[in-house]
């Protein structure tokens, strides 16, 4: 692929103002850097530096999908409702699945990922157990109606995935296939330049039980991790915990009832008893699956986790806020005392050697004071509820877990015979018999990707490209662009460069200094060659490295070769795919 980086050519409208409508870095710098443009919320132009920046994701992604034997392919976008009807997605996947009709009144949907389509068309040709296992990937775009588009490129409506999809005939083979594509999304997530993390998750609307995500650090990721330093990392949102407690009542006492008209908040119910607010217990209210009422019951400083809580009693989900009048129980002042008839409570485990807790009375306005488990009512089922902490204990080690924010940019799925079953794909095993596939499914955000790579590499000034991506390595800067000596020998040197495979844009536009410096700092070459007037003539040319911003004079004989083996280290340490594909200008 051949791409002009004459920046007199190139199409870059860079922008001197911060757009109003982003709210991360990323965002800002891919449309100040002329790398996007909006068509809607959450649908973007790529504009050419940032469609090259997109394809060298793509390629690193490639790479390491054939490596581990995975075959390309493409799939359509567009997709018949009947596959997901097959898989019963039609009806739960909700409003985020864009469907359509066509002109004979047919639906369809815009795939927001694609089991049901590989399912179906592997399913009449993948027959035996000789054939299997099979891998198949594809890079391409998904659409998802999401309810909150933003972050530009991190929560997109159109953004570009790959999708892989596994199938086998045992559960060791998946085993061993989920297990490269693991250690390919850890090479792939190194080659980005990203610090990240693999952590335990949800699986979602994907489906699924062994589920990894692999999680970029970044202060402006919408998920909240905790890790420890033994290694063991997870999402918030399944955490297990281990939460210190040291109840300041250590001795039974006497259940009081108190009358509590002006107490709204933990911390008022808190200060009222004289307790802290961690000596509290709060109730949340939840309907089980056949209608039964659920109490958990947690620790008045915590939050309830609703995926373990849902995990705890499966089918359950919390009561809506005009739901409590039809139970007929009063939401400020719930509580284990007496609840009504046949209702089943549940206590975060963390309470279970607390002896006097300070709780709802199930009557509006009164709480009870030194209730006492087993004493003064029961707790039908010990769990762990509560959303996991920095400073809490760590379920695997005991060691005291830490917290940091992450962007999710990519995940890998078991999905055993979640689709295979309903969609009746199934191959024959070596005595004949019909069994279905199990499957896995491993998918990387590629733009979303790019934009956490942005979000851990940028400055006040712009971009900091690691060398994988930059959709050039090397500028060339003259800066007196009509003048006899320094124009020709920028070009000379911008030529030399590109032959010795290095790709180089060179800045032969009209502006002055000032515009060459803030531009190629904002599109973030990670080497700027600067050609001056001066600098020519005591034949020393300055040589900027983006990344530290440290300035080295190199004489002009030099700076081809210097330059050229400064990228070429820096490839090395990333595995860049620059030097592959994505050819440099001829
Ligand atoms: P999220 O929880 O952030 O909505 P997800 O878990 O639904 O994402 P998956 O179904 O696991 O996403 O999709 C695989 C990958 O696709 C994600 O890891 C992410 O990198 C990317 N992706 C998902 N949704 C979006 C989006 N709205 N915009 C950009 N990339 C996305
Ligand atoms: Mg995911």
């Amino acid at each position: 692929m051949n791409f002009a980086l004459r920046m007199s050519e190139l199409y870059a409208p860079t922008l001197k103002e911060e757009p109003a409508e982003a709210e991360v870095a990323s965002h800002r710098l891919l449309l100040r850097a002329a790398m996007m443009r909006k068509a809607a919320a959450g649908i973007y132009t790529f504009l050419p530096l940032g469609h090259r920046a997109v394809r060298k994701v793509e390629q690193i992604v490639r790479e390491e999908m054939d490596a581990i034997g995975s075959q390309e392919m493409l799939m359509p976008v567009v997709q018949p409702a009947e596959l997901w009807q097959q898989s019963g997605r039609w009806d739960v996947y909700g409003p985020e699945l864009a469907r359509l009709k066509d002109r004979q009144g047919r639906d369809f949907c815009l795939g927001p990922t694609h089991e049901e389509i590989i399912t179906a068309t592997v399913r009449d040709e993948l027959r035996s157990y000789r054939d299997l296992p099979l891998s198949l990937y594809q890079i391409h775009t998904k659409f998802r109606d999401e309810m909150r588009p933003r972050f530009g490129l991190l929560r997109g409506r159109e953004f570009i995935m790959k999708d892989a999809y596994s199938f086998h005939a045992s559960q060791e083979s998946l085993q061993e296939h989920y297990d490269e594509m693991v250690d390919a999304y850890g090479r792939i997530c190194d080659r980005l330049g990203l610090e990240w993390r693999p952590v335990a998750a949800d699986s979602g609307q994907i489906g699924g039980s062994v589920t990894t995500e692999f999680m970029a650090l970044a202060e402006s990721g919408e998920a909240a991790l905790v890790y420890c330093t033994c290694g063991w990392a997870a999402n918030v949102e399944v955490a297990e915990t281990l939460v210190a407690r040291t109840p300041s009542i250590t001795e039974p006492r006497p259940m009081e009832k108190v009358h509590t008209p002006e107490l709204r908040t933990i911390a008022e119910l808190a200060a009222a008893f004289r307790v802290s607010t961690h000596d509290t217990v709060k109730t949340m209210a939840g309907r089980a699956e056949d209608g039964r009422l659920v109490f958990f019951c947690i620790p008045g400083d915590r939050e309830l986790n609703p995926f373990k809580a849902s995990r705890a009693v499966p089918g359950m989900r919390l009561l809506e806020e005009e739901e409590f009048s039809v139970y007929g129980i009063p939401k400020g002042s719930l509580g284990p005392v007496d609840p009504p008839a046949d209702t089943l409570v549940v206590g975060d485990r963390s309470l279970r050697d607390d002896i006097a807790w300070a709780v709802g009375a199930n009557e509006n306005d009164y709480h009870l004071f030194g209730a006492m488990p087993g004493r003064d009512f029961t707790v039908d089922l010990w769990d762990d509820i509560v959303v996991a902490q920095p400073n809490d204990g760590c379920p695997m080690c005991g060691g005291v877990l830490e917290g940091a924010r992450g962007i999710e940019v990519s995940q890998v799925f078991q999905l055993g015979t979640k689709y295979s079953e309903k969609m009746e794909a199934a191959f024959a095993d070596e005595s004949g018999a019909e069994r279905p596939f199990l499957m896995g499914c491993y998918g990387v955000g590629i733009t979303r990707s790019l934009a956490a790579v942005i979000e851990q590499h940028h400055d006040e000034q712009g971009i900091i490209w690691p060398m994988s991506l930059a959709p050039a390595e090397v500028a060339v800067l003259p800066l007196s662009s009509g003048d006899d000596i320094v124009a020709p020998l920028a070009e000379r040197i911008w030529s030399e460069l590109a032959r010795s495979g290095i790709e180089a844009v060179l800045d032969d536009r009209d502006e002055r200094a000032g515009v060459k410096f803030a531009d190629a700092d904002l599109i973030g070459w990670p080497y700027q060659i600067v050609v001056g007037k001066k600098g020519v003539a005591e034949g020393l040319l300055e040589v900027k490295d983006r990344a530290t911003g440290e300035r080295t004079s190199v004489p002009v004989a030099d700076v081809v070769a210097r330059v050229t083996e400064l990228v070429t280290s820096a490839r090395a340490r990333l595995g860049s795919a620059a030097s592959t594909d994505l050819a440099p200008p001829a």
